[in-house]
């Protein structure tokens, strides 16, 4: 450790840092490891940024000023959206990230320390213990089984002041009811946050609950179904308490002003976005349904990625047949994800669900891979 790591606070000279999915900068690759969405955003997206950067002499000139420190227009529009769902929903049950890794980090910062223990599932989204890693906070986990049933009793006698679950789950895809998510919320008093990155892709989501339980948070991002990871927008919809408390400990301009323009146009464009995500859902159905028909072990999935457990031209399965498996795959430029670093996780892989046409480019890969001698 140099002198200068010495320096820093302990905890964060010993932090490991979230690591991302590949982002190969080569084209060629079938790009299934992030979630992204395989379609483009609707095209108002780009007539709206062009819009906010102005063009001819005047070009960019809006980018002078700070963009509006609440993202108070997108507030609205995300309010309106889902007060469909939930009557009772206005811009103060809203709050907006860059990023639906900045509402979590805003959640963890505001509610997670050593004494104030942050709860988790295992596995779900890695990105949670980093989180309260840079807290110097603690962790309370809880492993799944197999069969991947929500641990309703554990999760409501937990004693943490925030429990993350991610629903539907990552990498699983699957996803949990809302009468389970009931059960929880009739005994836990913690903040009972839920991640709904993937909710689009989902039959049921938990917004209609936040009407009824004050300690309830849905997060949402703009990343997977709306196609606009690159833009970095998600939300909290919580409590208007809840949501001041993340409002003291967010950075005052934490979305810019192209991303704000962006997620506007793009939320007000439902029809096109029905579109995208019955597009996803139809060839993640018929993709899910082939791994099964394979005889590969495959969670029924609510969200856009499939996890599925290769079997090798034995009919073996486990963490070393899914890392030969990942392996050729990458060799062949058709990058997946694999998770090798516990029992749960190691023996499947998660594929992103994307264009019919990557599908079979993935399907045929596979096929490709259990003709090698040494599958
Ligand atoms: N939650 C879950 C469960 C995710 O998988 C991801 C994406 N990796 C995120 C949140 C973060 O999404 P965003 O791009 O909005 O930061």
């Amino acid at each position: 450790m140099s002198d200068l790591t010495h320096l820093a606070l302990p905890h964060i000279a010993k932090l490991h840092a979230y690591t991302p999915g590949l982002q190969p900068t080569e084209p060629g690759w079938v790009k299934l490891n992030t979630n992204e969405c395989p379609y483009p955003p609707s095209p108002r997206v780009a007539e709206a940024l062009v819009r906010e950067i102005g063009a001819g002499a005047e070009a960019g000139a809006a980018l002078r000023l700070y963009p509006n420190p609440k993202s108070a227009p997108l507030r609205a529009t995300i309010a309106r959206l889902h007060a469909r769902e939930n009557a009772a929903l206005t811009e103060a049950h809203v709050c907006v990230g860059n990023g639906s890794d900045d509402i979590l980090n805003l959640l963890v910062r505001a509610f997670c320390t050593q004494s104030a223990a942050a709860g988790l599932t295992f596995p779900s989204y890695s990105l949670y213990p980093v989180l309260v890693g840079i807290q110097d906070g603690r962790t309370l986990e809880i492993a799944f089984g197999r069969d991947l049933r929500l641990p309703v009793e554990q999760i409501a006698a937990s004693p943490a002041r925030a429990f993350f679950l991610t629903s539907p789950n990552a990498p699983t895809g699957v996803a949990f009811a809302n009468a389970d998510l009931e059960r929880v919320l009739a005994t836990y008093r913690g903040l009972f946050v839920v991640d709904e990155a993937y909710a689009p892709f989902a039959r049921e989501n938990a917004v209609p609950l936040l009407a009824k339980y004050p300690n309830l948070v849905v997060v949402r991002t703009l990343s997977k179904a709306y196609a606009l990871a690159g833009i970095r927008v998600g939300y909290a919809l919580a409590h208007p308490e809840v949501i001041g408390l993340l409002d003291r400990v967010r950075d005052s301009y934490n979305v810019n002003r192209l991303s704000q323009a962006a997620a506007v146009a793009a939320l007000e464009d439902e029809a096109y976005y029905a579109g995208v995500i019955a597009r996803v859902v139809a060839t993640r159905d018929r993709s899910a349904a082939e791994f099964a028909a394979r005889g590969w072990f495959t969670y029924p999935t609510q969200s856009n990625f499939i996890f599925t457990e290769p079997k090798n031209a034995r009919g073996e399965s486990g963490p070393a047949v899914a890392k030969a498996a990942y392996d050729f795959l990458c060799r062949h430029k058709v990058l997946v994800r694999h998770f090798p670093s516990h029992a749960l996780t190691a023996p499947f892989l998660r594929l992103s669900v994307g264009t019919d046409a990557e599908m079979r480019v993935l399907s045929e890969t596979f096929d490709r891979w259990l003709k090698t001698p040494s599958a």
